[in-house]
């Protein structure tokens, strides 16, 4: 043994069907990981408030020898919460690997991930998405393009789209990860900000064998909503510009208008065009309205400085199968 820990972090919300399956994959994964590198490997298991029987079915699985941590959140938190729960569980693992539960994160890949952390001297190795058709409606493909569109067009760092939160990340990255105070955490985000050496490894994504996807579209857009907010105040700068251009683009048509009915008999013409550009004007300040009031109440939210999530449970089995608590 080299002596180094890996702990792989899942988090699991009404994953009751795949359940079986993951833990038997996982079992094998954790084996080959330890005889091929050297490696003690660890679960940490985030029950995100499942109403299902997710917890007791990890509760009751017999993990053997293996140091296995078990979590459960009071309610649902989130994904986000539920994998900062799950690096903040891993304090004294060398580097941690965070997976989905619904085995849309091929496991095999994850023996790549620990080869070039070990050879390479990287502090993340990242999946990212070579096809999202397979998984995903194109609505969602083009929805998530925008979004990293917008969210790269003003940083010092990069967030590479398509990547997933399907990564290995070690010990310093870790430890930048939980010094973070925010209370929402966009993970996908956070990676890019607390840079480091990442590197990506291209993963054609199956689909997903059992239940449903529970990410629905007004989530998606809420969630997209949180991730500008947080991570760019250019919105803020666009509608400022905006502003501008329409102001100066009125100033210069109302002295067209006063040149017109001075010199010229042209009178201004029907009321249509009035009423259009107090409805077009009204939307417009609608939309930057909401849109100033998603960067407040985001303020609000932080300055409450709530955690990400609150523990019902937590429980350690340090390798001898039994559990305390
Ligand atoms: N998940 C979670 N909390 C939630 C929703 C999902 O912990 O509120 C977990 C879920 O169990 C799975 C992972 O996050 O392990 C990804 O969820 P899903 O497959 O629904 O998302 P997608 O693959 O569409 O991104
Ligand atoms: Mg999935």
């Amino acid at each position: 043994m080299t002596g180094k820990k890996l702990s792989i972090v899942i988090p699991v919300y009404n994953e009751v069907d795949v359940l079986p399956e993951l833990l038997a994959q996982l079992e094998r994964l954790a084996t080959s990981l330890a005889e091929r590198f050297q490696l003690t490997v660890g679960f940490v298991f985030v029950d995100d408030g499942s109403t299902d029987d997710s917890f007791a079915v990890l509760d009751s699985h017999d993990f053997g020898q293996r140091p296995v941590r078990l979590l459960q959140f009071s309610r649902n938190f989130g994904k986000e919460a539920a994998l900062s729960a799950g690096i903040d569980a891993a304090q004294s693992a060398d580097a941690a690997v965070l997976m989905d539960a619904d085995l849309q994160h091929p496991p095999e890949m994850i023996s790549e991930f620990v080869r070039i952390w070990l050879s390479e001297g990287v502090d993340s190795v990242y999946a990212y998405k070579v096809s999202r058709r397979n998984s995903e409606g194109y609505l969602k493909a083009f929805a998530s393009r925008l979004f990293f569109w917008v969210i790269n067009r003003n940083i010092r760092y990069h967030i590479p789209p398509d990547a997933g939160d399907f990564r290995l990340v070690n010990h310093r990255f870790m430890k930048a990860l939980r010094s973070l105070p925010e209370s929402d955490r966009f993970m996908k985000g956070l990676y890019g900000w607390v840079g480091f050496r990442q590197t990506g490894l291209p993963l054609e994504p199956p689909m997903r064998e059992h239940g449903q996807s529970s990410f629905s579209a007004f989530r998606l857009f809420s969630m997209t909503m949180d991730a500008i907010t947080s991570f760019t105040t250019t919105p803020l700068r666009l509608m400022a510009m905006a502003g501008i251009f329409i102001a100066m683009f009125s100033a210069a048509y109302g002295l067209f208008v006063i040149i017109e009915t001075l010199f010229f008999t042209g009178v201004a013409n029907g009321i249509a065009s009035v009423l259009t550009l107090i409805a077009f004007f009204g939307g417009m300040q609608m939309i930057f309205l909401g849109l100033l009031g998603e960067y407040i109440g985001k303020s609000v939210q932080e300055a409450k400085k709530r955690p990400p999530y609150i523990l019902a449970e937590d429980i350690t089995r340090e390798g001898d199968g039994v559990a305390d608590r």
